[in-house]
């Protein structure tokens, strides 16, 4: 993926996970409500709602305006801790593609974002968060790119990662987020930041018109 996806590309990849994110509404509820406090799915919705809009009205010429907007949308719409990360993961995308010349710049710009997830909430890989959805998937989409698969096969190997990081949470005690709190009660129970998260990854495949 030498050729980064066009603006009218990202707004497809945001409009379908904002879709998604109001479809999944309840679920992500139900999973917060097991380990949380029942917000995540509402937290989310409130800021798809927003995206959707932003999307469809959009007037930006380049990727890196239209992710920028994204991320300042889910920081100001978006509550709990998943906004702020949320907003921080297109933030620091949009910064990464208004420098990057080199190649594959999706990938590089993507692993910038998980970057500043990292950065901002401290979490490491098995904390049970939406981190251990989001490194997986950059993992897969960069070395599917490596061994020269199309960008469509690429992504959707990194979807695959995303749901099998999502599963892998289930099993993991949370060590960040109010999930925390329950320490080994947390296991058993899927985390909703990495359930969303990998909603997110499904929603890039979009990047590649079908
Ligand atoms: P809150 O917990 O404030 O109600 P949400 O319910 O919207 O916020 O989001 C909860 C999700 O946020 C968790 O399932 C987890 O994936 C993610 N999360 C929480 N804290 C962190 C953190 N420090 N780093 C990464 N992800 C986190
Ligand atoms: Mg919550
Ligand atoms: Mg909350």
């Amino acid at each position: 993926m030498n050729e980064l996806p066009d603006t009218a590309a990202f707004a497809r990849w945001i409009g379908t996970f904002a879709a998604s994110l109001t479809e999944h509404e309840a679920h992500l509820n139900a999973l917060d409500a097991a380990i949380g406090d029942a917000d995540h799915g509402v937290n989310l919705r409130r800021g798809a709602l927003v995206l959707a809009t932003l999307v469809r009205h959009h007037d930006f010429s380049r990727p890196e305006q239209l992710l920028r907007a994204v991320g300042s949308t889910i920081v100001d719409h978006v509550g709990g801790a998943s906004g702020p990360l949320y907003g921080s993961f297109f933030v620091r995308m949009a910064a990464a593609l208004a420098t990057t010349t080199g190649a594959v710049p999706l990938v590089g710009a993507m692993r910038a974002g998980v970057a500043g997830v990292a950065e901002l909430g401290g979490a490491e890989p098995g904390d049970k968060t939406l981190y251990d959805a989001l490194a997986p998937a950059v993992d897969a989409l960069e070395s599917a790119l490596s061994a020269g698969q199309s960008p469509a096969r690429a992504l959707a190997r990194a979807a695959a990662a995303a749901e099998a990081g999502r599963d892998a949470t289930i099993a993991m005690i949370a060590k960040k987020g109010r999930a925390s709190y329950l320490g080994e009660r947390s296991a058993g129970h899927q985390d909703p930041g990495a359930t969303s998260a990998a909603l997110l990854i499904a929603a890039a495949r979009t990047l590649i018109p079908s």
